[in-house]
């Protein structure tokens, strides 16, 4: 069974992208935290095969997130940011700094539902 670890800190977004997972891809296991340290000390001990991760959290953002997974840990699992910020440019610049894809708030289905089938392949469900 695939696995994908969600961490993001806001209590409604992430019964929402739990809501929106299990719609989407029932078959897979979703692990969700609510900030970046938990993410890496869950990603020290477990394996997965996708990241989902917020960039404002506390104790470890997303993006010192990143940099400890492809860095410290040198993991090579796709990290996907999911933000707010919804102005051109910014997808460009979070990709430059190693994100492999981003998705804008509030998240649209479709599109994490393609997200997810990108990097896990469409024989998810
Ligand atoms: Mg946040």
């Amino acid at each position: 069974m695939k696995k994908i670890l969600v961490a993001e800190d806001d209590e409604l977004n992430r019964m929402v992208i739990k809501e929106m997972l299990a719609l989407i891809v029932p078959n897979v296991n979703i692990e969700i935290v609510d900030n970046g340290l938990e993410a890496y000390l869950k990603l020290k001990e477990n394996s997965y095969d996708l990241i989902l991760t917020d960039i404002d959290m506390p104790k470890l953002d997303g993006r010192e997130l990143l940099k400890k997974v492809k860095g410290e840990l040198h993991l090579n699992i796709p990290i996907i940011c999911v933000t707010a910020f919804a102005v051109t440019g910014d997808k460009e610049r979070l990709l430059l700094e190693g994100f492999d894809d981003y998705l804008s708030k509030p998240i649209d289905m479709n599109k994490l539902g393609e997200v997810i089938r990108k990097f896990l392949g469409e024989n998810i469900d």
